[in-house]
């Protein structure tokens, strides 16, 4: 209590905008203390937890319109979500004899795209899965932050015509530097044409279909191959809550399930039940993640869960607006869903607004991130946290100016910082 609560990264409290973290709900603690009592493994077994990860799954395959063929997994988190996006392609362009033979048998030289602006974990699942990250073309984002679709195609045709393999397409749903949500549509019309899989990164944005003031820039997501997404963020789930869905349940096993004769199935008795969550992924023993997100999902209701949604983004709206009307801020991307990229104006801003980012840590006023956007480093407000309020992003702006001119030698009535924020007791 004394030696770990004051010390945690804090990120249930309302003004934990770093990165991009959920707040964590009280029935998801509730949720994981059942959860950690029954002790249940969800690797396999005819098993009412099963049933309910089984329901969670259904939800999902509706909420994306996915067809009744659909299957899908609780992981960690999106990193390993998309790495199975991947494995899972990866299967379906060489073949399941490749899971014998390996990937360099085939012959076949396999490329992957994604836009610059892509998560750091599609270029580390291609190492993982011994394709390589060169094999992985960054493909150029536009004005928005957002995948340049022609330069897609046009990247893909070239490929082929050099003799590669066109396997994989990852559009993002929601970047994690500023939120940009691919044209998820454009992109999936592109794979298909040149039938290749088309995977969506949703880790942050994809439960935005939960929000109807969002869900229309999420148009086309339901034609993807797969989809990778986090509970964890969005949707207020303690962690750890990430998730995999694939469009055709056949394509996930022929990547993962093994027969080995202690895991035997049988009609009856708890052997029955097949199959089984470790045939669609690489875990075997696997925790009860199911039911905290049950319990979120069915104690707030997915219309609240939605409206938290549309409020961070209104409040990300508010922050840009703040931003844009301080002479001193200037908005650094534009705001798409709930991420705000800044920065104070003034000598020196890469290195002034790194320390003053690391001046609100310390302060305990607010935690935003840094990150930097065409090569200018940026205070990064991530508001993802259900908790956060108006009066927490007035509280940032303020702090922020405040921490900018002590940094760059302004001081005067209006340099101090305002009180420090309460922690949580
Ligand atoms: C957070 C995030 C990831 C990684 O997800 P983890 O749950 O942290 O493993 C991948 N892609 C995007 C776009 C993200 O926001």
């Amino acid at each position: 209590m004394h030696s770990v609560l004051p010390y945690a990264a804090g990120n249930a409290h309302p003004r934990f905008m770093g990165w991009v973290q959920g707040g964590g709900t009280p029935v998801g603690m509730l949720a994981e203390m059942l959860a950690a009592g029954l002790n249940a493994n969800l690797g396999g077994r005819d098993q009412m937890p099963l049933e309910m990860e089984r329901q969670i799954v259904a939800w999902m395959r509706d909420l994306f319109g996915l067809p009744e063929t659909a299957s899908g997994l609780f992981v960690t988190g999106s990193s390993m979500a998309n790495l199975i996006g991947l494995l899972v392609a990866r299967t379906a362009a060489l073949g399941g004899e490749s899971r014998k033979t390996g990937v360099a048998a085939s012959g076949l030289r396999l490329s992957a795209y994604a836009s610059a602006d892509a998560h750091g974990c599609i270029a580390q699942a291609m190492a993982i899965a011994g394709l390589g990250t060169d094999a992985l073309r960054r493909v150029p984002v536009d004005a928005r932050h957002r995948m340049d679709v022609a330069a897609l195609a046009r990247m893909i045709a070239a490929d082929k015509a050099a003799g590669q393999t066109p396997f994989f397409i990852a559009g993002t749903a929601g970047t994690v530097d500023t939120g940009a949500v691919d044209d998820l549509a454009a992109i999936a019309a592109v794979a298909h044409e040149h039938r290749v899989w088309f995977h969506i990164d949703g880790a942050y944005g994809a439960l935005g279909m939960l929000a109807p003031d969002v869900a229309p820039l999420l148009a086309g997501i339901g034609q993807a191959d797969s989809i990778a997404l986090d509970f964890h963020k969005w949707g207020q789930v303690p962690y750890d809550a990430g998730f995999v869905l694939v469009r055709r349940e056949a394509d996930q096993l022929a990547a993962f399930a093994s027969p080995a004769a202690y895991l035997a199935r049988h009609p009856r008795g708890l052997a029955a039940g097949s199959p089984w969550p470790c045939d669609l992924g690489p875990d075997l023993s696997r925790g009860f993640r199911a039911l905290k997100t049950w319990f979120t999902l069915v104690t707030h209701g997915t219309d609240a869960m939605g409206a938290a949604i549309s409020h961070s983004c209104a409040l990300a709206r508010a922050l840009g607006q703040r931003v844009e009307a301080h002479a001193e801020l200037e908005l650094l991307a534009p705001v798409a869903l709930s991420i705000v990229c800044f920065r104070y104006r003034c000598e020196d801003a890469n290195a002034v607004n790194a320390e003053i980012v690391a001046d609100l840590h310390e302060s305990g006023i607010a935690v935003p991130s840094v990150t930097t956007i065409d090569g200018r480093t940026a205070i990064r407000a991530a508001i993802v946290n259900h908790r956060t309020t108006l009066d927490d992003i007035d509280a940032l702006v303020h702090a922020a100016v405040a921490c900018g001119r002590r940094r760059s030698g302004l001081s005067g009535a209006d340099a101090a910082p305002p009180p420090a924020a309460s922690r949580p007791a």
